[in-house]
């Protein structure tokens, strides 16, 4: 039997595993580093109060019994050799491996911030921001003099949209009378959503105003303290600052620079079949492909990838990898969403709409219909416990 690894449990490794699990002629194990799998693009619905199932979920949920599921962290591979070490000290042979670690932050060297930020990207990382905002509130009786999100990309749009009311029902649940609540997302390009239309931009920015978010664009992050953040010259008094900014391929490549060929990005360049060599696929985040940096892009590689493969086991050569637009479809508040796809520039409710069935065909991508649409209808129910003094905050949305 062939034996296939596949190194990361995010979008690309678990729907490649789940392809995998349908061919009995391959023995597969899935090595990740985390018994949860994040569904990133929830996870702002995670910080904001929403049920955390929506975004974090057991990985042996999500994939089949057959394929075999190993904790510990990939760190070194020998393709000569065909074998991944891990962190524990285990070597793993395999006949075919699929690469899909995802990216880290990067703070790009600016001093404070990897001491003093927050960020949203894992478990740890939520809870302690929770910690963080119900512990100032608790503690001071105040909100923060302000709550800075950094970074106007997809991520820090959806996330200061979603801190407003959200911010604004932990005060109420503590009892603070007075609480003006001051968001403010700052970006360093001259708009927000650089990466998207300029119509996108411009809708965006107009709906975070009316949720009284301020938006600051051309500014740059100079360094953080524990009192303050200093943004283009301009010191701003905060305790809370989320750092959305900064991503980097993942240190593995670096890491094992002999092994593969890197982009100017970092990424890891890869042949038409998404491969270093007959047997190494390099998928998601981590290679460098058009679309790149995409959950749609990860999920559409994961695919390819384990077709491809299936094919090479039995020595049939496989179609080349093409790249499918993804759609862009960007929350801001509430049922409301900025979305570009092809010559679809809009903004409103039924964007809204379009995210919500976008998230449950994510959904899908990882777990299967039924799980999904059963997760998916609860999606819009609150359930936070305040770490600090255990106050629940409940509410089901379809009981309303
Ligand atoms: C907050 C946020 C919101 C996002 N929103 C959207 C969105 O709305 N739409 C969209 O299309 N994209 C979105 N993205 C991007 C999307 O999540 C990524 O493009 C996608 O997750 C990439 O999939 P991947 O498989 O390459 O990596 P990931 O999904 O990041 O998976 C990497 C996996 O590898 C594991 N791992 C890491 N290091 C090791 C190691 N050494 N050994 C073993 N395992 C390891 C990790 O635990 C993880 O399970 C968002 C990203 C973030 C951070």
């Amino acid at each position: 039997m062939k034996k296939v690894l596949i190194a990361g449990g995010g979008f690309g490794g678990i729907v490649a595993a789940r392809q995998l699990a349908k061919n009995q002629s391959l023995e597969v194990t899935l090595i990740t580093d985390s018994e949860f799998f994040r569904y990133c693009p929830s996870l702002y619905r995670v910080v904001t109060g929403y049920l955390r199932r929506q975004a974090i979920m057991h990985i042996r949920d999500l994939v089949p019994d057959n394929i075999e599921v190993v904790i510990d962290k990939v760190t070194l591979i020998d393709r000569a050799l065909r074998t991944l070490r891990t962190e524990s000290g285990k070597t793993h042979q395999y006949d075919y491996a699929i690469l899909s670690l995802g990216v880290v932050t990067s703070y790009f060297g600016i001093s404070g911030l990897e001491q003093y930020s927050y960020g949203i990207k894992s478990v740890d990382d939520i809870n302690k921001l929770h910690e963080h905002l119900h512990g100032q509130i608790t503690s001071s009786g105040e909100l923060d003099k302000n709550y800075i999100v950094v970074g106007g990309g997809p991520t820090g749009v959806e996330l200061s949209a979603g801190l407003s009311a959200y911010l604004r029902t932990i005060a109420k649940k503590h009892h603070i009378k007075r609480h003006k609540v001051n968001i403010e997302l700052i970006e360093a390009a001259p708009r927000i959503l650089p990466s998207m239309h300029p119509v996108i931009s411009k809708k965006a920015t107009k709906r975070l105003r009316k949720l009284k978010v301020k938006v600051s664009v051309d500014s740059k992050v100079e360094g953080e303290t524990a009192n303050s953040l200093v943004v283009s010259g301009r010191s701003i008094p905060t305790q809370t600052v989320i750092w959305t900014a900064g991503v980097a391929n993942h240190p593995f490549y670096k890491n094992n620079e002999d092994q593969f060929e890197l982009s100017k990005r970092g990424k890891v360049v890869v042949n038409e079949h998404l491969q270093v060599d007959k047997h190494v696929f390099v998928i998601g985040d981590n290679a460098e492909t058009t679309y790149s940096g995409m959950a749609q892009t990860a999920v559409h590689q994961g695919h390819y990838a384990a077709h491809a493969l299936s094919l090479m086991a039995v020595d049939i050569t496989p179609k080349a990898y093409a790249p499918k637009t993804p759609a862009y479809v960007v929350p801001v508040g509430r049922n409301w969403a900025v979305m570009q796809w092809g010559l679809i520039k809009t903004g409103g409710m039924m964007a809204g709409m379009m995210r919500r069935f976008a998230d449950l065909i994510g959904y899908a991508d990882v777990m299967g219909w039924s799980k999904a649409v059963s997760l998916w209808t609860r999606t819009d129910d609150i359930q936070e416990t305040c770490p600090k003094c255990s106050r629940l905050h409940t509410r089901v949305a379809s009981a309303k």
